[in-house]
């Protein structure tokens, strides 16, 4: 039997809807000591909101937001819909052409004739945009008050800021106590900015020195194999485009069942639930079928 049907037998595994790889990921979940954390749609529900639209330049706040709108359309990273959404609820969105994007970057696109970039910081500098120092430091306000802030800037300069925040999914914190009592050290990984990050950490229970933000795709996978290097054997649990390297890297990739398909691609298990409550009893669950079969 294979350990899905091993953990589907149990009644327990489809119960909880844990869909796992092979037999060898039974193994991995015994000797995993650290779990890596994605922020954005795993300890959070990724169900973000706008909170405000900044203005850094002679545009309207309406017009900014319409440009950003149809731009971040096209995307389906939780930011890109919240701004898409927010947009498509105030006036019709105009069309995008010529998209393209950068998984932890940002968008791209035309838009009633004027080109449209959105994103943080990186993605402006690789596109040749470059904020002032009085629009950064408007930026590291927003940010400092703890809000998730994507650049705005229309054919090559900077045009405002939208804010966005988003919501620690209920059961996370009492899940990460239970990720503890299984023996695993919880770590947060964000490309989100740090002040952010260090707010859900503190709403779970991680650590802060536990947090690594303002991370790429490819520090994420970095920062995975860091940990391993440093002796740890780890577990990943992410949702994202940006994550499937990282999972793919981890010693046990976890995906959320609602998660981009190139994650869970990358995953050795999915949790159909979305919860980390779900993962930690993965973890509990196939350690004890591994007990019970050896
Ligand atoms: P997380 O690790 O929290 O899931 P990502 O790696 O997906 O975050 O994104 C990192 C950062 O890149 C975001 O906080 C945002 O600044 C920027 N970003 C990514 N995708 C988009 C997008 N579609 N629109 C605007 N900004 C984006
Ligand atoms: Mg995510």
């Amino acid at each position: 039997a294979t350990p899905t049907a091993l953990l589907t037998g149990t009644g327990r595994g489809a119960q909880l809807g844990i869909l796992i790889r092979g037999p060898q990921v039974l193994e991995d979940t015994r000797t995993v000591d650290t779990i890596v954390l994605d922020k954005t749609g795993t300890v959070t529900t990724g169900a973000m909101a706008v909170d405000d639209v900044v203005v850094l330049s002679d545009m309207d706040a309406p017009g900014l937001l319409r440009l950003a709108g149809a731009v971040e359309a096209a995307s389906e990273h939780p930011i890109a819909q919240a701004i898409a959404r927010h947009a498509a609820a105030r006036g019709r969105l105009p069309e995008t052409t010529g998209f393209s994007s950068a998984p932890g970057g940002g968008v791209r696109g035309e838009v009633d004739g004027v080109t449209v970039t959105a994103g943080r910081a990186a993605w402006l500098e690789e596109n040749g945009i470059r904020p002032t120092g009085e629009q950064t430091a408007a930026f590291g306000t927003a940010e400092d008050a703890g809000a998730t802030a994507v650049w705005v800037a229309v054919d090559g300069d900077v045009a405002g800021i939208i804010t966005l925040s988003d919501t620690v999914k209920e059961g996370s914190a009492a899940a990460i106590g239970h990720l503890r009592r299984l023996g695993l050290r919880p770590v947060l990984l964000t490309g989100d900015n740090r002040a952010v990050a260090l707010q859900v950490a503190a709403a779970v229970g991680i650590d802060a020195v536990d947090v690594r933000a303002g991370v790429t795709p490819a520090g994420k996978v970095d920062a995975v194999r860091e940990l391993q290097a440093a002796g740890a054997t780890v577990a990943m649990a992410g949702d994202g485009v940006n994550d499937a390297a990282a999972l793919a890297q981890a010693d046990l990739g976890i995906a959320m069942g609602s998660g981009t398909d190139v994650a869970i691609e990358a995953a050795d298990l999915t949790v159909m639930g979305n919860s980390l409550e779900q993962v930690a009893q993965a973890i509990e669950l196939s350690r004890r079928t591994l007990g019970t079969i050896k």
